[in-house]
């Protein structure tokens, strides 16, 4: 979608500190970082959120958690981080095009604000 900010990320036309790519997802450090790694895991293909995801893109949400997972690894935050899909404006989603935030390096507490 011409006008959805992260198709515009993935697509090269807006510069972020690219972090992972594979054929079908791409990660970025998040612009107002809330954790000392906080990385966003984008599907390429426009998904506008988990609730309007659908059974044939189980595997791209899968992927997308895999990635974050993988990022992790390599970050060595293993001991304990955060996927997180905010859905709905409600919950704080201010992009519609479906992201995992990856968010660790620090304590994090529970239950999220
Ligand atoms: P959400 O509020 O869950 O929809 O998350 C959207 C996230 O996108 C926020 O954490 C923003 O800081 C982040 N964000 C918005 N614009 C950019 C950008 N140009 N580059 C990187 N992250 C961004």
């Amino acid at each position: 979608m011409n006008d959805c900010l992260f198709c515009r990320i993935v697509a090269g036309e807006i510069p972020v500190k690219k972090v992972y790519e594979d054929e079908h997802t791409f990660a970025f450090e998040d612009v107002n970082p809330q954790a000392p790694t906080h990385v966003l895991v984008v599907p390429k293909k426009h998904i506008i959120g988990l609730k309007e995801a659908s059974a044939e893109d189980a595997d791209i949400v899968g992927l997308c958690h895999l990635a974050a997972a993988q990022i992790a690894r390599q970050r060595g935050i293993e001991n304990g981080y955060r996927t997180v899909l905010n859905v709905g404006p409600g919950a704080g989603q201010s992009v519609f095009h479906l992201h995992v935030h990856l968010l660790g390096g620090r304590d994090l507490k529970w239950p999220p604000g």
